[in-house]
């Protein structure tokens, strides 16, 4: 544990962050919803939301192994994985999003979603939100406001909307039609850039508002900003990146929840449950403006037959009305608590994404920043694996792999109110 520990400080970036920075956990095996250390002991993973339908599924690791024997890279060449897999993704989305392009990550994802709105608009001005974390890449960081926007001069091609929040916002729920009123926002920029001689090509933001720590926007938001947006000439692009693969329960894809259809959906992270895989989904229309585009790992056939095992084991095993039995237990079960406990101001989510905010009272609603972080570290010794995410990092959020269970749910809850007391 030392001499990784010691190696990691010497030869890894200071910027790239690890759970528990002051005592991390060294992993060393992982298997459905649990997490094992170099000494054996076992964590309740509730924040890997990348290892989808659980660590180390056996269909998903066969699936992975056999293709590994037979081939790694079909770059320049026809290969049935990754048609196949292609064809499958496809077949869960709205019939409108028929080609599917492949990268490595949801960074990737995200700046081809924007590179096909530039090229199918012929504009290149993007709409993000004020709580929105959308990659790493340059221009992901640039609308990625939350995490990024202190270090630097906002650029003339991001214009920045308010993130739809009804707890903290510049509107609260007690606000007739908030949806469309956040909304609003929206078309006011809009006509701002307009009368500046700018126009919008795009508009970007997750179904759930994750890095926000876990905002769902109103009723009718999305569907307004939709009209607006395409009113305007600009497109839509939903990032699914942590919100699609049936993880918001009852809908596969985030954006169904908000009765929309987007122009680009992009994905990642669970698509291949923590293989390098991510996709890029759109219209005909869309696809065909760009003329050019290569990734030499993107669509590999480990990571596409990797791929159709995940869509295999959510089928079979039911996982997305899982998220929302599950996701509902765990989510009922902080609200619950919340009368008992004075920093609890918000519980919120749908399906298996589930944020408990933590403020000093309820009444000033200001952030418990220290407290959310100790509190993560006394689920850490009650072998609990939990997140913080949010602008003031006070939110605690619970994104577990869908194999969770309502024993599981009930368990975190419990030792949650234990240690928050
Ligand atoms: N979009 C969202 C919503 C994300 O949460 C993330 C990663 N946390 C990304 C995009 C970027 O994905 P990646 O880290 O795979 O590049």
């Amino acid at each position: 544990y030392r001499q990784t520990l010691q190696m990691r400080r010497d030869y890894i970036g200071k910027s790239c962050k690890l759970h528990f920075e002051v005592a991390p956990i060294k992993i060393v095996r992982g298997s459905k919803q649990y997490l094992y250390d170099d000494t054996g002991q076992e964590f309740l993973d509730c924040v890997n939301n990348t290892s989808h339908v659980g660590h180390c599924h056996p269909h998903v690791v066969s699936a992975g192994q056999e293709q590994m024997a037979k081939l790694t890279s079909s770059f320049g060449f026809l290969n049935d994985q990754t048609a196949l897999y292609a064809k499958r993704l496809i077949s869960t989305l709205p019939e409108t999003l028929c080609v599917c392009f492949f990268v490595s990550s949801g960074s990737e994802g995200n700046d081809l979603a924007l590179r096909l709105a530039a090229s199918y608009t012929k504009r290149h001005d993007v709409i993000c939100l004020d709580g929105a974390y959308h990659g790493n890449l340059g221009t992901l960081v640039e609308i990625s406001p939350v995490r990024h926007r202190k270090n630097h001069q906002i650029k003339d091609w991001v214009h920045i909307a308010p993130t739809p929040n009804t707890y903290r916002g510049k509107l609260d729920s007690s606000a007739p039609n908030p949806g469309p009123l956040y909304a609003n926002e929206v078309r006011k920029i809009i006509q701002k850039a307009k009368q500046n001689g700018r126009e919008i090509g795009a508009f970007i933001s997750e179904p759930v508002i994750t890095a926000s720590g876990i905002v769902v926007p109103p009723e009718n938001y999305f569907a307004h900003v939709y009209n607006y947006v395409h009113e305007s000439g600009g497109v839509c692009i939903s990032d699914e990146v942590q919100c699609g693969l049936g993880r918001c329960g009852e809908h596969f894809w985030g954006f169904q929840m908000h009765n929309v259809v987007p122009d680009i959906v992009t994905i990642g992270k669970p698509i291949a449950n923590g293989y390098p895989l991510a996709a890029v989904i759109t219209t005909k229309e869309i696809a065909d403006s760009l003329t050019d585009f290569s990734s030499t790992f993107g669509g590999n056939p480990v990571a596409c037959a990797i791929g159709r095992a995940v869509l295999d084991v959510i089928e079979n095993e039911k996982l997305t009305s899982s998220a929302k039995n599950v996701g509902k237990c765990l989510k009922d079960g902080f609200k619950a608590i919340q009368h008992k406990h004075p920093m609890i101001g918000d519980v919120r989510g749908v399906g298996m994404l589930v944020g408990v905010e933590l403020v000093m009272d309820k009444t000033s609603k200001k952030p418990a920043k220290e407290s959310a972080e100790i509190l993560a570290y006394k689920l850490k010794e009650k072998k609990i694996i939990i997140g913080i995410e949010g602008a003031d990092k006070n939110v605690l959020v619970l994104l577990p792999p869908l194999c969770f269970t309502t024993d599981n749910a009930r368990f975190v809850v419990q030792n949650f109110s234990e240690a928050l007391a």
